[in-house]
């Protein structure tokens, strides 16, 4: 049984009137509201009243992270300020950072929609939560944090970072659940690795692992390695944060939390509403916050929708796993590649570990791509002609699967710098014109 069984498993029809009806208030409540979407809607002709169908949505304007920058702080805040009772930012690496301003009722959403996500990935009252993703603005922290208080479950805030004190109490507290980034909860099993503590003998059962890519051979990796079930959550801060969407005992895609947020994905070049099952960007529009909505937000994240009837017994509309973002796609020799490709492929090697990086280059007029990766201690210490054998095996099984012709550097064990949020593993050194 969900969470929340009245609407994780409506009827389609009935969840699409219900999307209908909200849709049409978030348009009037913007309208009102938010003198960007006001003067966007006029421009268009769009009113309310212009949305009949869940289909007329593809009238609506874009909204794009720029749109937010540039009304950084509030500009896009639909209420007083003095009903905003919190406000966050994205990590914001490049630039001005965006906000996200709630109110009491978006927190309360937010919660609600975290509080789905973690009971069907099995998290309980009873269970002990550590939440090593990180507090503060950063959406991560206190998004998970509320969803397991509502769950009930007792929470061990401990943040990101200070890694062997997490192992630490991980083991002293008897932790069940954790959530963190997936390149985190790596990090998390190398330490307490080093520190000789057997994961599989702690009472850690499941992890809630999401905030970055991760394909499914690195689901498959954490696993195995740490000894749990791992299941994921997807979010954004322009859309309130993690509890966009979530994944259910069948593994298989992820069920977006549709009462909240109106999904579609379109044709990143021509911006076109794609039909359901091609893949393209996902494109959400919020259909209950208060604070801040946002109407069809592009989130250059890639992938494909699914209506399907799933063995969990949720209706919700599932999308694939993200397996990157339209903007982290790399262009090699004319093929297109996505860094999560390459990882997948670098988790066949028994060789490696799954820590690498990718660096990008310009060589004459070609763009170079060079895989970085640890190989594992064995496979290191068995001298250079085992490591060029190892090389020359990566650099054949990437050509083979993409027909790309990479260059790979294997390094020495423990030489890349460990991820405590969201890992960086791509370095594009071209020059930018
Ligand atoms: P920032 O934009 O500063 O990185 P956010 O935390 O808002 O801050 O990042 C949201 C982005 O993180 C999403 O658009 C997506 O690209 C990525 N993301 C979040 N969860 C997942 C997930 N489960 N799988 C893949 N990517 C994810
Ligand atoms: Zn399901």
């Amino acid at each position: 049984m969900p969470w929340n069984d009245k609407f994780e498993c409506m009827p389609v029809e009935e969840l699409n009137k219900f999307q209908l009806k909200k849709l049409k208030e978030t348009v009037a409540w913007v309208c009102e509201r938010v003198p960007f979407y006001k003067q966007k809607l006029k421009k268009l002709g769009v009113t309310a009243d212009s949305i009949k169908t869940l289909a007329d949505a593809s009238k609506l304007p874009f909204t794009v992270k720029n749109d937010l920058r540039d009304n950084y702080p509030f500009g896009l805040c639909a209420v007083p300020l003095k009903e905003v009772m919190r406000v966050h930012a994205s990590s914001g690496t490049t630039g001005k950072p965006i906000t996200g301003p709630y109110t009491i009722e978006d927190l309360e959403q937010w919660a609600e929609c975290m509080a789905r996500n973690l009971w069907s990935a099995g998290v309980r009252k009873g269970d002990i939560a550590q939440n090593a993703y990180g507090y503060g603005l950063f959406t991560g922290g206190l998004g998970f944090h509320q969803g397991a208080n509502l769950l009930g479950c007792t929470v061990i805030p401990t943040s990101s970072g200070l890694t062997e004190r997490q192992v630490m109490l991980m083991k002293d507290l008897g932790t069940t659940v954790l959530f963190s980034t997936p390149s985190y909860a790596l990090t998390i099993a190398e330490q307490a690795e080093a520190m000789k503590i057997d994961f599989k003998k702690l009472p850690l059962r499941v992890g809630v692992f999401g905030a970055e890519p991760w394909t499914v051979a690195m689901r498959k990796e954490i696993e195995e390695r740490l000894g749990i079930k791992a299941m994921e959550a997807f979010g954004l801060t322009e859309l309130g944060g993690p509890g966009t969407a979530f994944d259910c005992e069948a593994q298989d895609g992820l069920h977006i939390n549709e009462d909240h947020f109106l999904a579609e994905v379109v044709d990143p070049a021509t911006l076109e509403p794609l039909p359901i099952g091609e893949q393209g960007e996902l494109v959400l529009t919020s259909l209950q916050r208060r604070a801040m909505p946002m109407l069809r937000y592009r989130t250059k994240d890639i992938t494909k929708l699914r209506r399907e009837k799933c063995s969990c017994g949720r209706t919700l509309i599932k999308m694939n796993k993200i397996t990157g973002r339209s903007d982290d796609m790399l262009i090699i020799s004319g093929v297109n590649v996505f860094p999560s490709q390459i990882e997948s492929l670098l988790l066949d090697i028994e060789e490696v570990e799954p820590q690498y990086m990718l660096i990008v280059r310009k060589k004459g007029y070609l763009d170079q791509l060079i895989v970085k990766v640890e190989a594992k201690k064995e496979a290191y210490e068995a001298g250079p002609q085992k490591r060029k054998d190892v090389e020359n095996k990566i650099v054949k099984h990437i050509k083979s699967i993409m027909g790309v012709t990479v260059d790979v550097n294997l390094l020495e064990p423990k030489l890349l710098t460990r991820s405590e949020g969201k890992a960086k593993r791509v370095i594009d050194e071209r020059p930018k014109n």
